[in-house]
Order: structure tokens, then C-alpha cells, then sequence
């Protein structure tokens, strides 16, 4: 029994449930707005229109009245009292006797003459009427309600001969109904036209909303893990164009990170598992086959050195993270770079003088920039320290320094093994080592730290390179302020 009773009650709450679902859709608020709008305007002009025909039909019956005074008037006039009451009933006659009637009153509302007043029960001519007409009015109008019957009647009071007033009045059962036949034809077309906005604006909306609804499905299908959709984009409206165009640029831009982060992440691992195995090597060798205490001594060295390496390597990672996030601990002073280009060459010397490489240095005086001291060093030092390490003995390094537009831009030229074209976009990334240099000592890191320091202040590094002939490292900074 609960069973079946329960079954109507889950469909009602399913039905509310969908219910409340639709009225959250911005498809449903826009169609409220739509057939809101709609409504409000048409509804205006209704009864704008209403009254404006109402009017129009109250000046039309106005107007007959004043012919049918003006006609009596002349007749009055020519034929005189006694032969006015025959008029009255011939044209009371023709026109409907239930339908307007005609009277000469005294101008104390006395009746003279008359059409047949059998359907006018309780006329009456009223005093303040009377007297607008005595102030001197041509003619005056009133709308008066009879107890036995349905319309109104329109009235006109007109001062004739003799001090005379004659008194018009029509049914206003026509107008009535002509007025009541307008309201019904209103209404329904006004319903009727509710209920087309509802259904248009609806459709409208869901049309107009169909990219969206389509960026959603796509956007729901990338969250599954097809990274590869896109929202296609065919002309629907330049705002849901733009909005496909951006979100697929976002998608593609999300794809290269995964795919950058991913390269990282087996790059970090395949690094540092290295020096890691090498430490487990060592010990392992000094363990099986060690015996002296010199041999335990050199392992423990060794271990150091190779733990030592492996923090390095770490400790760069995260300050080229610290300085790509924008920041660091930047202590922003006044440095004259060519004095620090000076002191670094210098330091380097007997590392080239070791290699036979002539180091030359062409260092334009006076060139000043605000920057970070330490993290500017730790760049010429990675830049001088490689074209060092990749110039065979023998070979000539140069350093020069130069100023053009605000920027001053320092060059470490060298005559070494080069980088072919295919690497060359390859060197900043983390850990990329060209083939050709494996040989060389070197974790990879070096340019991507300098490119981070360079941008961080407002800088960057350019290379130009060709194999077997050398490369040539130009970083350009600004004179101002660096700006993080
Ligand atoms: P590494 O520790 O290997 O020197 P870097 O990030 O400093 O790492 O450089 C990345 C790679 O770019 C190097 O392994 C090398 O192949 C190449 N490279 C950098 N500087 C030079 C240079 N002056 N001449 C030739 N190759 C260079």
C-alpha cells in the first residue's frame, strides 16, 4: 500500500525538483524578461488605444447629438411649438423609441413637448444642468443611469427659442457594447500574445544560449579527460565566438602546461635520480669491497660532495620557481654593471687562463641600473661560466657592454662548439643539455635560472648560435627600476 502511494509522490517530487531546475536556468530569466517587457509594452498600447477609441466614440455621439439639436432648432424655428411634438415622434420613430427621445423644457425643467417617453422611465432634467445652460453655455452634456435600465444615456441640453430647452438624450447600449466587445477582443488577443512572447522569448533564449550550453558540454567533456576537444566555432554571434575562440585558446594553453609539466616532472625525477644512484653506488662499493679506514673516508667524502650537488640542483629549481612566480627576496639597488661585469670576468680568469681562452673584455664606463646585486652575478656567472665551459682551449671569449634605448645590453660572445638550430629553442627549458655538451659537467639549469632573473627584471636573454662556430649571449635590461 505504502509502495503505491509512494510511487505519485517520488514523480511529484521529481516533477518540483525539475521545476526549480528550469527556473534557475538564465534561459527561463530571460524569457520572464522577454515576456516581462513584452506584456508591459502591449499592454500600454491596449489600453491606450482603449481609451483612445472610447473618447472617439463619445465625440462621435456627442457630434449627433449637437445635429440633432441644430435640426430641431431650425425646425422650431420654422414651424413653430405646436407643430414640434409630431417631429419629435417621427424621428423618436425612425431611430428606435428605446433609443433616444426628445423634450422641450421650460428652463425650470418644466416639460413642454415630447417623443414617446414610455422607454424613459425617471429622465430627469437637473437643476445645476439647467442652470450651466442659463449661465450661458451653448449647450451642456451629461451621462445619466436609469433604474430600469442597462446602458446609460448620453444627454444634451440646448437653449432654443424662447428661452426654450431642448432636451436630447441616446442610449448608450451601442457604444456599451461595441466598448465591451473591444475589452473581450483585448484581452484574448492580449493573452494570446502572453503566451506567443513566452514561447518565442524561450525559444529565443535557448537558441542564443545553445553556444554556451555547447561550451559547457565540451568543457564537461575536458573535465572527463578528452583534453583534445574543442568548441567549434561557426559564426553564432561575435560574444559566443569569442567566448569559444578564448576558451579554446585556454584549452590549448593548459594542454602545453600539462604537457611542459609533465616533460618537468620526468625531467626532476631523471635528474636527481642520478646523483642519488651514484650515492647509493659509492656506498654500496665501499660496503662490499672497502676495508681501510681511508676507503670508508673517501666514501663519506664522496657522499658529501654528491649531497652537496644534489641541493645545489634543488636549491635552483626553487629559486628559478620563486623568480618565474615574479618575485624572491629582490634587493633593488643602484649597481654599476660595468663594474660587476669587470669584477666577474676577472673572477673567471684563471679558469680561462687554465683553458688557453683568451677572455676579452670591451665594458662601456659608467652604465648604471637598478637591480637585484646577488641574483644579476648568479646570471653573468651561469652565462660567462658556460661560454667558458664551451669553448675549446684556445678559444677567445669577449664580453662587451652597451646602452641603446634605455636598455642596457650586455653580450658574452664566444668562438665555441656552438648550438645547432634544431636545440636552440630548447636551451632555456629545465634540464635540457645539447647533446654535444653532455661531456661537460652541468645540470641543465643554469639559462633557465638567468632567463628568470633576466625577467624579473624587466629583461631578457637572446642567443644567436652556429655549430663549431660559437654563440653569442645578449641580455638586455632595463635602466629603470626593475619592476618586481
Ligand atoms: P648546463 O649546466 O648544462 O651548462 P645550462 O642551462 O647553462 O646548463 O645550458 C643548457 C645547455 O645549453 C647546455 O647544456 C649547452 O648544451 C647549451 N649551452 C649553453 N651555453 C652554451 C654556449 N655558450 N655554447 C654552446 N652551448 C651552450
Amino acid at each position: 500500500m505504502t509502495q503505491i502511494l509512494s510511487i505519485p509522490f517520488v514523480g511529484q517530487v521529481m516533477f518540483l525538483k525539475n521545476l526549480i531546475k528550469i527556473k534557475n536556468t538564465l534561459a527561463f530569466r530571460l524569457t520572464l524578461w522577454y515576456a516581462g517587457i513584452f506584456t508591459v509594452s502591449s499592454l500600454a498600447i491596449f489600453i491606450a488605444l482603449y481609451f483612445l477609441l472610447a473618447s472617439a466614440i463619445q465625440d462621435r455621439t456627442d457630434n449627433s447629438l449637437i445635429e440633432e439639436t441644430n435640426e430641431f432648432s431650425l425646425i422650431l424655428a420654422s414651424a413653430g411649438l405646436e407643430k414640434i411634438m409630431p417631429f419629435f415622434r417621427l424621428e423618436a420613430n425612425m431611430e428606435g423609441k428605446d433609443k433616444i427621445f426628445f423634450r422641450l423644457l421650460k428652463s425650470n425643467g418644466a416639460e413642454v413637448a415630447s417623443s414617446d417617453m414610455k422607454f424613459w422611465k425617471g429622465i430627469s432634467a437637473k437643476k445645476n444642468s439647467l442652470e450651466q445652460l442659463t449661465d450661458g453655455a451653448k449647450h451642456f452634456f451629461e451621462t445619466q443611469m436609469l433604474p430600469e435600465q442597462q446602458y446609460a444615456v448620453r444627454i444634451i441640453y440646448r437653449v432654443v427659442d424662447s428661452g426654450l430647452i431642448l432636451q436630447v438624450g441616446k442610449s448608450l447600449e451601442n457604444d456599451t457594447r461595441f466598448m465591451e466587445n473591444l475589452r473581450y477582443i483585448f484581452s484574448t488577443t492580449f493573452i494570446l500574445l502572453m503566451l506567443v512572447a513566452s514561447f518565442v522569448g524561450w525559444f529565443m533564449a535557448r537558441r542564443a544560449l545553445h553556444g554556451v550550453e555547447e561550451i559547457t558540454q565540451t568543457a564537461i567533456e575536458i573535465s572527463r579527460g578528452s583534453l583534445d576537444k574543442r568548441v567549434p566555432i561557426k559564426g553564432r554571434g561575435e560574444e559566443l565566438d569569442r567566448l569559444a575562440f578564448t576558451f579554446n585558446n585556454m584549452i590549448d594553453r593548459i594542454q602545453i602546461l600539462i604537457k611542459d609539466m609533465g616533460e618537468m616532472t620526468d625531467n626532476i625525477a631523471h635528474d636527481l635520480r642520478s646523483p642519488i644512484t651514484k650515492i647509493r653506488g659509492i656506498a654500496e662499493l665501499t660496503l662490499t669491497t672497502g676495508k681501510t679506514l681511508d676507503e670508508y673516508k673517501a666514501m663519506a667524502s664522496n657522499t658529501i660532495e654528491e649531497s652537496d650537488r644534489l641541493i645545489g640542483m634543488i636549491n635552483t629549481m626553487l629559486d628559478i620557481s620563486e623568480f618565474e612566480a615574479g618575485g624572491g627576496k629582490l634587493e633593488l639597488e643602484k649597481i654599476d654593471i660595468s663594474a660587476m661585469m669587470q669584477n666577474a670576468c676577472e673572477l673567471f680568469r684563471p679558469v680561462a687562463d687554465n683553458k688557453k681562452i683568451t677572455l676579452i673584455t670591451d665594458l662601456r664606463p659608467d652604465c648604471f641600473l637598478w637591480g637585484d646585486l646577488q641574483s644579476i652575478q648568479r646570471m653573468v656567472a651561469n652565462l660567462l661560466d658556460n661560454a667558458l665551459k664551451y669553448t675549446p682551449r684556445g678559444g677567445v671569449v669577449e664580453v662587451t657592454i652597451n646602452l641603446n634605448n634605455e636598455k642596457i645590453i650586455f653580450s658574452i660572445i664566444d668562438d665555441g662548439i656552438g648550438i645547432s638550430r634544431d636545440e636552440l629553442p630548447h636551451i632555456f627549458k629545465r634540464f635540457y643539455r645539447c647533446d654535444r655538451s653532455r661531456s661537460e659537467p652541468g645540470d641543465g639549469l643554469g639559462l633557465c635560472l638567468a632567463q628568470a632573473i633576466a625577467k624579473v627584471h624587466d629583461g631578457h636573454i637572446t642567443v644567436t648560435s652556429e655549430l663549431e662556430k660559437g654563440s653569442i649571449f645578449s641580455v638586455a635590461l632595463s635602466v629603470a627600476a626593475a619592476s618586481r
